[in-house]
């Protein structure tokens, strides 16, 4: 078993003390929620914090509200209680579905929304103890000069693989940060980067504290996964789907998929073929061949890369299957 580091830990009972204490320690702190992914990234010597500062104790940022319009969750609510919340299963079902896919039960039951969205970017070359890492001799993202993926690259694309990520920017979330400059609100589309070495767009001193998901009737989602087991591991590839219908015709459309580089990818020209259409088998063969087209899985990731890129199709057909109209839009 690989030991911690040395670290201090801080415990803010309150947000506006999160806050401070962030402010007051800098780069040298980083947030931890349920610790899934930040400690054995610091086993692995991939982050080095003197700090921790953890959220646990701060209960604004726990549970799930929501009223006509939104679904409001805060960032500390545990993945497990997502992934069976009546009103995410019934009007965001792609996030219900991904929260519910993360890992394994455990991971699940500590594991947090705001831990999941953050997630560090994951790589076969970088997901390795220090000694493993040393004797390749590093790369770009941590120590090293060179990418072992894209060998002239001068940019890390090691991969997005938190699965909330495709469900969350399909959905429309939107993003609250708070941190000692004020509040600020990112979408979900705009909070990631194609930069493997940190892939978001918040600053690090910035606290995830709410997404916010809006609620629309005729609107239908899915996710679906591929992953070495079933029962625990992270995305091979991972694909969310949603659709707003105008009784039976697509009114919009909104096709992700990850864990192929840094940023997850919006398949635009899905959205294009399929606007305006009424579902069909013809339509679901196009846009999995338009997702197969515009989607090209990297080597950054320990499986085979032209078998991961042959699973997209699957993947987008078996969500598609799952996205049929509502009934009440069937009807008109
Ligand atoms: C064996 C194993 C399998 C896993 N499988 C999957 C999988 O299939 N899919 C998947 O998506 N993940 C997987 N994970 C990763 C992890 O368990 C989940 O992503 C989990 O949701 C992370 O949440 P956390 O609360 O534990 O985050 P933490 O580890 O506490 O934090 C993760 C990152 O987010 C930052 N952070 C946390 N909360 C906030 C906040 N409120 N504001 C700003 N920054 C914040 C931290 O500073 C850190 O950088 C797996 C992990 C393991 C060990
Ligand atoms: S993509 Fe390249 S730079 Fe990034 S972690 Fe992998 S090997 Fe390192």
């Amino acid at each position: 078993m690989l030991p911690l580091p040395v670290f201090q830990h801080h415990s803010p009972s309150s947000l506006a003390e999160a806050v401070s204490l962030m402010a007051e320690l800098g780069d040298r702190a980083r947030l931890i929620a349920g610790g899934t992914d930040l400690l054995p990234n610091m086993k692995h010597g991939i982050v080095e914090p003197e700090h921790l500062v953890s959220l646990r104790a701060v209960t604004e940022l726990n549970g799930v509200q929501h009223d006509d319009a939104h679904i409001v969750i805060g960032a500390m609510t545990r993945l497990v209680d997502i992934a069976k919340h009546p009103a995410v299963l019934e009007h965001a079902p792609a996030l219900a579905e991904a929260t519910g896919q993360v890992g394994g039960p455990h991971h699940r039951r500590m594991g947090t929304l705001g831990g999941n969205l953050c997630l560090d970017t994951r790589c076969v070359y970088i997901n390795q103890t220090y000694f493993w890492r040393e004797a390749l001799g590093f790369c770009l993202k941590k120590d090293g000069t060179v990418c072992h993926v894209v060998k002239s690259g001068k940019k890390c694309v090691a991969a997005a693989s938190n699965d909330s990520a495709p469900a969350l920017m399909v959905l429309g979330a939107e993003i609250d940060l708070l941190s000692p400059r004020g509040k600020r609100t990112l979408s979900a589309n705009d909070f990631y980067t194609t930069d493997g070495i940190y892939n978001q767009s918040r600053k690090l001193d910035e606290i995830v504290t709410h997404i916010r998901i809006p609620i629309l009737a005729d609107r239908v989602s899915a996710f679906e996964k591929l992953r070495r087991r079933g029962a625990i591991d992270y995305p091979l590839l991972n694909c969310a789907i949603r659709i707003d219908y105008k009784g039976p015709q697509i009114d919009e459309f909104d096709m992700v998929v990850s864990a192929l580089a840094a940023r997850p990818k919006r398949v635009k020209a899905a959205a294009r073929l399929a606007i305006g259409k009424k579902p069909s088998d013809a339509l679901t063969k196009q846009l999995a061949e338009v997702a197969f087209k515009n989607c090209k899985p990297l080597t950054n990731l320990d499986n085979d890369a032209d078998w991961r890129r042959d699973m997209i199709r699957v993947l987008v057909r078996k969500a598609l299957e799952r996205a049929r109209p509502p009934v009440a839009s069937q009807a008109t």
